[in-house]
């Protein structure tokens, strides 16, 4: 059976308060019943505070409304995030103050309080999972959907999946692209091709490698599987492989997997926030031009659906490449906007594939529109003759 995702548009037919995004958050938040749901609960409203300058993470107006459902239904509600960027949360308009609960770092100030979990996956023995987020009862995932250059794109299994667990963790996650060999260095053993490998790369992504003399290293973040850099490895020498790509992806599934699992069932919901959505994460700690044209608020108990409702509504919009930095190309124009930003091998949808096969969702969804936009009939206009 599809899971119902709520979706308020961006759009508004009339310009009114009743219209807009944060009145359409309510009226997802009462389809969501959460007001019923959280009686008593500590509830952890997971978000991304941002960083340094960044100022296009979820509007506290819109935080706000949803501390305040929690309240009304007798929860204790408290935001958190990670350690850094809580701890300049304020700047940005995150406090006590403004959102009505306080603001604490998910696994404490020095990210030293975790509960470990065992889950073999490529480099990774034990995850970390933030302790403050494990000890409460009720989640919120409350996510801002964005570009990313690790996997095309951030929403509610990125939100938690790495917010979820300390630094460390998240850490050896980026680096689980690193652990499927990807340079041989047998079949390349000159200096001077090896620096003409690392020159071919106009995105700085293949460098050698600092630590082991004739070794390269690729930096994922950075590398848009343009193929350049395979014109003058010499053949076999260096791989741009999905493998490397897809782990990162599915190191997400398994932590989002290992968070919910230490809730109750119908004890954790997901809402994204589709606006100013940038090319890159907001832990870059300043904000982009938007590249996509805003979508609106989303809401679901149903994670895999909800990612998966967000990125069919965004894909059907036009990639706004005027405001692409010029830093960064398009040379392949296939699936999700994302995509074409990313690279191929960066495909947004993998996350929630990688989740669907760990019984996290359904990628079956039924879109709900809790305020349809009006579409407005007007009278032909009459001929009104030059004065
Ligand atoms: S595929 Fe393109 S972006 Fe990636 S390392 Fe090679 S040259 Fe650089």
């Amino acid at each position: 059976m599809p899971s119902p995702v709520y979706f308020g548009s961006a759009r508004q037919a009339r310009l009114e308060a009743k219209e807009s995004l944060p009145a359409k958050l309510d009226l997802i938040i009462e389809q969501l019943h959460l007001c019923d749901r959280v009686k008593n609960e500590t509830v952890a409203i997971k978000m991304h505070t941002g960083n340094n300058v960044g100022y296009s993470t979820v509007h506290p107006v819109f935080v706000r409304k949803v501390v305040q459902a929690v309240k009304d239904g007798g929860g204790k509600p408290f935001v958190t995030d990670v350690n850094w960027d809580v701890r300049g949360a304020e700047e940005r308009g995150y406090s006590m103050e403004t959102l009505g609960c306080p603001v604490f770092p998910a696994a404490g100030p020095d990210e030293k309080y975790f509960y470990p979990h065992e889950h073999p996956f490529k480099n990774i023995q034990t995850w970390k999972m933030a302790g403050l987020i494990h000890d409460a009862t009720f989640l919120i995932n409350f996510a801002h959907v964005k570009g990313h250059p690790s996997c095309g794109f951030g929403a509610a299994f990125k939100n938690l999946a790495l917010g979820g667990m300390v630094g460390e963790t998240r850490g050896a996650m980026h680096d689980a692209m690193h652990f499927d060999p990807y340079w041989f260095a047998e079949l390349c053993p000159d200096a001077f091709t090896r620096q003409r490998v690392a020159a071919s790369c106009p995105h700085e992504a293949v460098v050698e490698d600092r630590d082991r003399p004739g070794e390269m290293h690729l930096h994922f973040e950075q590398c848009n599987q343009c193929g350049r850099c395979l014109q003058v490895a010499p053949p076999g020498s260096l791989k741009i492989d999905p493998v490397n790509f897809y782990a990162f992806q599915e190191a997400c599934a398994i932590s989002v997997k290992l968070v919910l699992a230490t809730f109750a069932p119908d004890k954790t919901t997901h809402l994204s926030l589709a606006t100013h959505m940038t090319p890159m994460c907001d832990c870059f700690g300043f904000t982009s031009m938007p590249i996509l044209p805003d979508a609106g608020v989303f809401g679901s108990d149903d994670i895999v659906a909800i990612d998966r409702a967000v990125l069919d509504v965004t894909g059907c919009t036009r990639l706004i490449e005027e405001n692409l930095p010029t830093s960064l190309e398009v040379h392949k124009r296939e699936g999700h906007p994302f995509r074409w930003l990313h690279g191929p091998y960066k495909d947004p949808y993998l996350v929630t594939e990688y989740g669907a096969q760990l019984g996290l969702g359904s990628c079956e969804y039924e879109l709900i529109d809790v305020l349809p936009v009006e579409q407005i009939e007007r009278a032909p206009i009459g001929y009104i003759p030059a004065a």
